[in-house]
């Protein structure tokens, strides 16, 4: 059971990590005035390397989907670039995506969509996490909020991203409602007693959608992702029933589907990755990166603050996202 003592540790790690080091160098000249200059300055070498011990950890992102393809199309760029820089990222749908399909039985498609995720772990080096939720029938319950609590405070998460809760699937719209609640609460121990509360609260964020009311979303976070689109080429075409099956017969347009390897791959850029990405969040994405750095970019994925979480300052965005540019 969670205590007072662990909770004290846990916030004093978290403020060695955290603050400056002419703070900790302001702690140890203040600290016990009657030491002598030299036992303040063990004390401050000491500091100084738990700091760094500290702040070397891998950064932990978290992504939430309504559905097994969700996180990999609006984070999976991004995943890919943290992963190959050390960093530690987990995806999780909240359904088990068992009604996406036009000929299989739902059961069935769940083991293939299970499949599918695993494909993507594999692809990527992260992990893939999914709740039993049927698909069509996630709704913001306590058993829902208690289980996106305790993944993110297993996660340890420094970044928390899910769908904005304007959208036009009420998948995707409770996605947002589950886990834009559980931004205050995974710093509540009694939520989740089994799990260590986040006392350092994670940033929030949201992916892109099209919606405009109340307000559109607003990209305050931009990252380039063409070095690493034939990843993402890849983890979506993993999610075969999505991609190739469900969605094109859907949207009414099976016959486009090419059956060759390399027409499907071109046919994900055209249908899944252009999506105006670059037109969209160009002016954006140069308050990030200079015109010359965003000259051979083909791709973008897009973030918005949400406000229930940490609000970063631009620094810290770039200690969240050190793909960007120094
Ligand atoms: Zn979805």
């Amino acid at each position: 059971m969670y205590n007072y003592k662990i909770r004290l540790q846990i916030y004093k790690k978290n403020r060695i990590k955290n603050c400056t080091i002419e703070y900790l160098a302001y702690i140890c000249i203040d600290f016990k005035k009657q030491l002598s200059m030299k036992t303040k300055l063990l004390f401050f070498a000491a500091l100084l390397c738990l700091h760094f011990a500290l702040s070397a950890q891998p950064l932990k992102v978290i992504v939430f989907g309504a559905h097994p393809d969700d996180c990999d199309q609006h984070a999976g760029g991004t995943a890919a670039l943290l992963v190959q820089m050390g960093h530690q990222v987990k995806f999780v749908s909240l359904t088990n995506g068992n009604k996406g399909h036009h000929t299989m039985k739902s059961d069935d498609l769940a083991a293939r969509r299970k499949a599918e995720m695993k494909k993507v772990a594999e692809i990527l080096g992260i992990e893939y996490d999914h709740l039993n939720n049927p698909d069509g029938e996630l709704m913001p319950t306590i058993e829902n909020r208690k289980a996106v609590i305790k993944l993110i405070c297993d996660w340890k998460a420094d970044v928390v991203i899910t769908n904005r809760t304007n959208d036009y699937h009420p998948d995707h719209r409770n996605a947002g409602i589950l886990v834009q609640d559980a931004a205050y609460m995974v710093s509540v121990p009694l939520m989740a007693p089994d799990s260590e509360p986040l006392l350092k609260a994670p940033v929030f964020l949201y992916v892109p959608d099209r919606f405009q009311k109340p307000a559109p979303f607003s990209p305050d976070i931009v990252i380039d992702i063409t070095s690493v689109m034939d990843k993402k080429i890849d983890i979506l075409s993993a999610h075969e029933s999505q991609m190739f099956e469900w969605l094109p017969w859907n949207g009414g347009y099976e016959d486009k589907v090419p059956k060759d390897a390399a027409g499907r791959r071109q046919y994900i850029i055209d249908r899944f990755m252009s999506r105006g990405s670059v037109e969209r969040f160009r002016e954006a994405a140069l308050s990030w990166y200079s015109p010359e750095q965003l000259e051979n970019c083909r791709y973008l994925e897009a973030f918005e603050i949400c406000e229930y979480g940490r609000i970063p300052d631009r620094q810290r965005i770039k200690e969240l996202f050190p793909m960007l540019p120094k």
